[in-house]
């Protein structure tokens, strides 16, 4: 199976970056124009999410979540780059289109429980009014409705008014919002956001469900560090980028009893950038100008600093060691 990391470090002259995937973003830049101050939002995003992916975004408050959310779900155009999700091009579609997209291909779930649910209508009534406005039968809305909140573990909640909900409950008929279309996208922006850490876990649980169940594509936003906890993938973002991964995955011991590996990757873009972590440049007193260096399997960084006694054998990489006595009877 080719990872996202093999495809983001492909050489060139191979396909188009992110061909096979669902949700490509490809050096995405937003910049927000603000009483004549620029904001950078997106500063060059590259991200591939695969069908049938659960991927959580993580960062901190700023480093630009909702504006890539506001972009994949339709609402926001990026100022440059390119967006593509399923046939859908981003950059390139009229309203009419856009209309198109966010009824058939996406759901949204958003932080303020409010935005995603209509306060006087029953969850049933929430989860069918979707259907509503694609042309469904009475019939088919009621029993689509329902057998969506009893997924969601929220059934016995169908004939309550959100304000009767409590805000997980309201979140998970927000879910089934969300999923009435049958969308092959679900976007969620922090909907864990104003709810405690058990809840919080309830919510993600119920996204897994939704991801393994219905086979739907999800994408979470999250400020919570513990969310790499509850998914395979994590994708933190820091000033507008994608800097870095971490990826849960299963292994077998030799026993045959398994356990979980959770493994951090640093993103390499495509102009062939990588983010050192703070605390690698701190500890090695990495800044500005640095040594590289390819060996067989890896690639070495060192400071640049002088050295005490240089010695041949001590030759760091891309340096000839060549003492002024030899240099002087060549
Ligand atoms: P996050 O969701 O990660 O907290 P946002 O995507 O909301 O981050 O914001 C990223 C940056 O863009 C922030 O510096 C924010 O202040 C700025 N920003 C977001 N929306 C706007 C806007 N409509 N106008 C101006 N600046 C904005
Ligand atoms: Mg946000």
């Amino acid at each position: 199976m080719t990872t996202t990391l093999d495809r983001l470090t492909e050489k060139a002259g191979a396909p188009t970056f992110g061909q096979d995937a669902l949700i490509v973003c490809d050096s995405l830049v937003r910049i927000y124009q603000s009483e004549g101050i620029e904001v950078q939002a997106l500063q060059g995003l590259d991200l591939l999410v695969d069908e049938g992916e659960l991927v959580a975004i993580v960062g901190a408050s700023g480093s630009g979540k909702s504006t890539l959310l506001a972009v994949l779900s339709g609402l926001d155009v990026p100022t440059a780059g390119r967006v593509r999700v399923g046939p859908w091009d981003l950059m390139a579609m009229t309203p009419a289109q856009r209309v198109a997209y966010r009824r058939q291909m996406v759901g949204f779930v958003w932080q303020q429980t409010a935005r995603n649910l209509v306060p006087y209508l029953t969850a049933t009534e929430n989860v069918a009014l979707p259907l509503a406005l694609s042309g469904r039968s009475r019939r088919e809305r009621t029993a689509r409705a329902t057998t969506l909140l009893e997924l969601l573990g929220v059934g016995y909640c169908a004939d309550r008014r959100p304000g009767q909900l409590s805000g997980g409950e309201q979140q998970r008929v927000a879910i089934g919002v969300a999923l009435a279309n049958e969308p092959r996208v679900v976007f969620a922006d922090e909907p864990t956001g104003e709810l405690d850490t058990a809840t919080s876990d309830e919510v993600l649980e119920t996204l897994r469900l939704v991801n393994r169940e219905l086979g739907t594509t999800v994408v979470v936003v999250t400020h919570d560090p513990g969310v790499s906890e509850h998914v395979q993938r994590t994708v933190a973002i820091r000033d507008g980028r994608t800097s870095s991964e971490v990826v849960r995955r299963t292994h077998t011991r030799d026993d045959g009893t398994e356990h979980v590996v959770a493994e951090e990757f640093a993103m390499l873009d495509r102009a062939g950038r990588v983010q050192l972590p703070q605390e690698y440049r701190e500890a090695l007193e990495l800044s500005g100008r640095v040594r590289l260096a390819l060996e067989a399997s890896h690639v070495s960084v060192w400071p640049d600093r002088p050295r005490v006694e240089p010695r041949p054998d001590d030759a760091r990489p891309g340096e000839t060691v060549v003492s002024t006595e030899q240099e002087g009877s060549r």
